[in-house]
């Protein structure tokens, strides 16, 4: 089937939007000598619980091979951004900390992206919504397909109950909400598979 021209546009879009947030990560990467990926490494380190701050997660959550991680994260260590802490109970877990030197860094980093989000915010709710709905389909369909491992939404997380009540068609477990199409999570800590 030859795909139509809007769906060769949205691929192309995408593909744009992907190179403007590279450019907005070596910005950030030039100024203070991290890689990018260190940059999205610190960005999730910051925001999720420490129980999945661990190389095996992080190795998941960006497709990327454990040892690839482990020597970016060796790094971190050495320049003084990351301090590592093991499980009281299981001495073979460890687990990812920001340092005082690294959370140091967060306004800049948080500088940067909300410059982005604060793009985003000038389109209408009714765009945005259908936008936001389109992505997380077209995220669901790319984790159902295996091409990415993981897709940290309300579509794919075990807390998720659909066909909730009318009006509220989603029910999160972990909060105890019901949620309607515009409150749906991408990006949320409490991701659960
Ligand atoms: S835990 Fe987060 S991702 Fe999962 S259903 Fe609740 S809000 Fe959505």
């Amino acid at each position: 089937m030859i795909p139509t021209q809007q769906s060769e546009n949205i691929y192309y879009a995408l593909e744009k939007i992907c190179q403007s947030q590279r450019i907005f990560l070596w910005e950030i990467a030039k100024i203070e000598g991290f890689s990018p990926i260190q940059i999205q490494f610190i960005e999730f380190i910051h925001k999720m619980p420490m129980d999945q701050c661990t190389v095996s997660h992080l190795a998941k959550e960006f497709d990327l091979t454990k040892a690839t991680v482990s020597d970016s994260i060796r790094v971190l260590v050495k320049k003084g951004f990351l301090e590592k802490t093991v499980d009281k109970e299981d001495k073979r877990r460890v687990y990812l900390l920001l340092s005082q030197k690294a959370k140091s860094k967060m306004a800049l980093i948080d500088d940067k992206s909300h410059s982005l989000i604060q793009i985003i915010d000038t389109f209408d709710e009714e765009q945005k919504k259908n936008f936001s709905q389109f992505l997380m389909e077209l995220i669901k369909k790319l984790y159902d397909h295996g091409y990415i491992q993981t897709a940290r939404m309300c579509l794919t997380c075990n807390n998720m109950i659909r066909n909730h009540q009318e009006g509220n068609p989603f029910y999160c477990q972990f909060a105890n909400i019901p949620m309607t199409e515009n409150q749906l999570k991408v990006n949320c800590q409490y991701y659960s598979v």
